[in-house]
């Protein structure tokens, strides 16, 4: 054998990592992802201040946000990234809890590991833990009456309760409720939530309890003209995607003009064009236009006078709801505009809300039209509002369809790590080994809240213990009271599918992780940002200078 020439099969710069040190790498890349969000699980949890490379600041605590927000280089620490993604795309809440709970079992999959026992192992035990978790889960799930808004209203406000926004829960939590159930519908036996049916706004300056529910659209946006009317009743409403406007050439046209007549003329020809598309509207019977292209000066005096109430450059996902809402179709070219296309609403009007003018249009065609109008004193509490009205819209979207709901505040993590710890023995084996450390793992979200709120992890976790050995199936941490009590008593409640994703979707992910022990990296492949057998040791993302968040 020797003299023999090496073979080359990978491409020169590939960068490959086997066997036990790309799983301990993939598994601190994970950890870091998790730890770094760690600090804001909960109603006590801590925001996150992201400044991207163009020096904007998003000021935050939901986990989605924030690795959406950061870029990451690690391969298998992108894969946690997709964790909150689709957990977000799910059940829109839970994203934080189920990255901190991917990283906790990579953790202990990683102690394992260093035990000897081998992944494929420890996966079969993972997905044994995460079934007989689905099973204890379902059972401890209570049933939401049909129309009992109360219990929406506090799934809502503990969603929402660790959100910028908790002073005024109550009035938000209400706005939600009332949007959703007006939205909801019933097909054959069935509740659905179509969330694309309410339309989201922010202005801001006003305090947060301004927040409302407007039953219609709102469109950001003034009257082009002051001479329309600033209200119309019946409105009929025609959507235009084209611009009123005389076409500019594409090539750079020049016209010679001898006399000042030819000059008239030809403003003259410019009014006739631009009167003619303003005709058009009027003959289709419209009182309200609203353009998603440009509206010049001409056309603005000439609508003006047929006193139609006028919009220009409507967002496209505007149109797209006012189309939904008022049943008007929307026109890219005027010459096919008839009394057909138009849409309805009861009322057009444009209203002053802080220092800006905005549309309303109301009484809509469709009545499952609804927006919700966010106010905030800054750019960023609103922002952050808007988040949080958008976790409180998808949980309770969830609970209507799903109709069931668990206890939060740890209090079904508790009980599941208890199940899992009866149920490892009955296994047996090393996949024993791999329940329990299943049912140690899920403790995490316990443990967290009970850390983030200041209080001694190890004495909570004594104590809801030994609550839930007593038979109080819903005792959790209640952090605000900082001691172990009955959740549902203290309506800290979530949707089942909530809970159901994360321990779905953490599981999923850390098996997936644990399977690999070869990465192979071409040139500038995620894995080129990996320091050579290193690996990112999990810390926060503490000192790191903005726009170098790379793990
Ligand atoms: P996620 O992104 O996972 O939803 P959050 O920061 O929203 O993270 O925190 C959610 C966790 O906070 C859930 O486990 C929920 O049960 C818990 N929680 C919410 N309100 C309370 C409360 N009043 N007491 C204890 N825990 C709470
Ligand atoms: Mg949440």
């Amino acid at each position: 054998m020797t003299g023999q020439q090496p073979i080359i099969v990978l491409k020169e710069g590939t960068k490959r990592e086997r066997g036990k040190g790309a799983q301990s790498n993939n598994i601190m890349a994970a950890r870091a992802i998790s730890d770094a969000v760690k600090s804001t699980l909960g109603p006590k949890g801590m925001d996150k201040m992201l400044v991207d490379s163009m020096g904007d600041v998003v000021v935050t605590n939901d986990g989605a946000t924030i690795l959406k927000e950061i870029d990451v280089e690690h391969p298998a620490a992108k894969m946690i990234v997709e964790v909150a993604k689709s957990q977000d795309e799910e059940c829109g809440d839970g994203t934080t809890s189920a990255v901190v709970l991917t990283g906790e079992l990579l953790k202990y999959a990683g102690d394992l590991l260093d035990q000897n026992i081998h992944p494929t192992v420890i996966c079969g035990g993972f997905k044994l833990a995460s079934d007989k978790a689905k099973e204890i889960l379902n059972k401890l799930a209570i049933d939401i009456k049909p129309g009992d808004k109360n219990t929406l209203k506090n799934i809502a406000i503990t969603s929402m309760a660790s959100k910028g926004a908790s002073s005024e829960k109550e009035t938000l939590a209400d706005v939600v409720v009332d949007a959703v159930t007006r939205i909801a519908e019933k097909v054959g036996t069935k509740n659905i939530v179509d969330l694309d049916n309410v339309q989201i706004q922010k202005k801001q300056g006003g305090g947060i309890a301004n927040t409302e529910i407007i039953k219609g659209i709102i469109l950001d946006k003034e009257r082009v003209h002051e001479g329309m009317p600033k209200n119309i009743k019946n409105a009929k409403i025609a959507l235009v995607n084209a611009a009123l406007e005389v076409k500019k050439t594409e090539v750079d046209a020049r016209i010679q003009i001898q006399d000042p007549t030819q000059l008239q003329a030809f403003l003259d020809e410019e009014e006739g064009m631009i009167k003619k598309m303003v005709d058009k509207v009027k003959k289709s019977g419209a009182n309200v236009l609203i353009c998603q292209k440009g509206i010049d000066d001409i056309a603005q005096h000439f609508l003006a006078k047929h006193n139609i109430y006028s919009v220009r450059r409507a967002k496209k996902s505007d149109m797209e709801k006012l189309a939904k809402a008022t049943g008007a179709k929307v026109v890219a070219n005027l010459d096919g505009l008839t009394s057909k296309d138009l849409g309805y609403a009861g009322k057009v009007e444009e209203i002053k809300i802080g220092d800006d003018k905005m549309t309303f249009v109301t009484d809509c065609k469709n009545p499952k039209a609804v927006s919700i109008l966010i106010r905030g004193t800054t750019e960023h509490v609103v922002d952050e509002l808007e988040r949080g009205i958008h976790d409180a819209l998808s949980v309770v979207k969830v609970a209507i369809e799903d109709g069931k709901m668990t206890a939060g505040g740890g209090a079904a993590a508790t009980a599941i790590a208890m199940g899992l710890r009866d149920y490892a023995p009955t296994v047996g084996g090393r996949e024993q080994m791999a329940i329990e450390a299943f049912a140690d793992a899920i403790e995490v979200v316990p443990k967290t809240l009970s850390e983030n709120a200041g209080l001694d992890p190890i004495d909570m976790m004594l104590e809801v213990r030994s609550a839930h050995k007593k038979g109080k199936k819903y005792a959790g941490i209640n952090v605000l009271a900082g001691k172990v009590d009955d959740m549902i008593k203290n309506n800290v409640i979530e949707p089942l599918r909530v809970t159901m994703q994360e321990i779905e979707a953490s599981s999923e992910a850390a098996t997936m992780i644990l399977r690999i022990d070869d990465v192979i990296a071409a040139k500038g492949g995620g894995a080129g940002g990996m320091p050579p057998g290193g690996g990112m040791p999990p810390g926060g993302m503490g000192g790191m200078p903005p726009g170098d968040m790379e793990y």
